[in-house]
């Protein structure tokens, strides 16, 4: 239906992911291959940015479907088409960074941290020690002491250099560089003056450590912001530590907003006459799953139990359902003697066998053997054939035509 995968093979989804799939995937991606991360992996990082900004739009995602990369190089999506914002943008936007506050605040610092269910259901604190650029204390950012900074006169204390450049005819080029004397600061510090500290370079690398409370019923993908703990810089505002929770999956449980699914097996002896059986609960509490006496549990049925799923956030009292998909399970080929079951099928509904037809007319009836299903095989195997009977052509005994043409 699409014309090319190649934006969902790059978030490693499949092309009818919903948003939410879509969302997953990028956040996962986008976490690992961060250039704070993994410095040399700008180029997978620029291309799992490209592909979400495309995908998590409905209309650019549209116009992917239908025409590919292509389509939305040349910009079919009106507007903005053609150019993609850059990789930093969508990764703050996505992770609560605000682009019209990055100029005057720090970087926000986003780590992933994995969870379990059983931290989601029970809440848990961790204690994560995370590194920042904190502003020097010894010389409060400034580099130095106080008073040893002079304007840099290469830039007249802007920062910026201007070159002139002369071109032909008298025409004049004129470019803007950042001052290589003072690396853009307007200021030098003279060598001798500088802070011993930070070496001049007015921040230094701290490692801090945080503890992490997560709440009963935070969810996957949740996060969890500690304002004003990101990188500070001299004159900005200091940025965030955001963690992102990530849960890994549960070999028992899956979750549906408050709601806990399982599926659970039961023998057809228990299907049929009642059963307790025991299920752990995230709390390590065991219910005993118990039918009703007389209840019949088919296969496909799907239960619930009230008040046993998921605590609400901030309303951890209030709890969802644990759903039960049942399947059953048959009891083994020839598991009883004949005898035995003809002894069985007095317990059960009558059965309506052809061989009670009274109309019984032995040459109308032909018995077809049942065999095991196999999409790939379509026609019988020539040595499971029929036999036919060899001396007259015209006749056979087994009535059933199975010619393999
Ligand atoms: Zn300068
Ligand atoms: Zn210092």
């Amino acid at each position: 239906m699409v014309k090319e995968t190649g934006f969902y093979d790059t978030l490693g989804v499949k092309p009818c992911a919903t948003p939410d799939e879509l969302k997953r995937a990028y956040r996962k991606l986008a976490l690992k291959y961060h250039p704070d991360k993994n410095p040399t992996e700008g180029e997978k990082f620029k291309q799992i940015s490209q592909a979400y900004e495309v995908l998590s739009d409905a209309k650019k995602r549209e116009v992917y479907d239908r025409g590919g990369e292509k389509a939305i190089k040349e910009g079919g999506t009106g507007g903005s088409g053609g150019s993609f914002a850059s990789p930093m943008d969508i990764f703050d936007l996505f992770f609560g960074g605000t682009r019209m506050h990055r100029e005057r605040k720090g970087k926000n610092i986003v780590h992933q941290i994995t969870v379990t269910l059983e931290d989601l259901y029970n809440g848990a604190t961790r204690k994560l020690a995370v590194q920042k650029n904190a502003i020097c204390e010894k010389c409060q950012g400034h580099g130095c002491r106080k008073g040893a900074t002079q304007m840099c006169m290469s830039c007249q204390g802007t920062g910026v250099q201007i070159r002139v450049q002369q071109l032909v005819l008298g025409l004049v080029h004129q470019m803007s560089t950042v001052c290589q004397a003072c690396q853009g600061q307007g200021q030098r510090i003279n060598p001798k003056d500088r802070c011993k500290c930070c070496g001049g370079r007015k921040i230094i690398r701290q490692k801090k450590v945080l503890d992490v409370h997560i709440d009963k019923g935070m969810k996957d993908g949740q996060k969890i912001v500690f304002h004003g703990e990101g990188d500070q810089d001299p004159g900005l505002e200091p940025g965030d530590i955001i963690f992102v929770l990530d849960q890994r999956e549960h070999h028992q449980f899956k979750r549906r907003s408050q709601d806990l699914i399982m599926s659970m097996e039961l023998q057809l002896v228990e299907a049929l006459c009642g059963f307790k059986k025991p299920v752990k609960t995230l709390d390590n509490r065991t219910l005993i799953i118990t039918s009703h006496p007389g209840e019949l549990i088919k296969p496909g049925d799907t239960k619930c139990v009230l008040n046993e799923g998921m605590p609400t956030y901030r309303r951890p009292y209030e709890k969802g359902r644990l759903i039960i998909h049942f399947s059953i399970l048959f009891p083994q080929a020839n598991f009883l003697p004949e005898n035995k079951l003809k002894e069985l099928e007095r317990y059960f509904p009558e059965k309506t066998d052809a061989e009670q037809s009274e109309s019984m007319d032995e040459d109308l009836y032909i018995y077809a053997d049942l065999e095991d299903f196999d999409p790939q095989t379509r026609r019988r195997h020539r040595r499971h054939q029929y036999h036919f009977v060899d001396d007259d052509e015209h006749e056979s005994t087994g009535g059933v035509q199975c010619q393999t043409s």
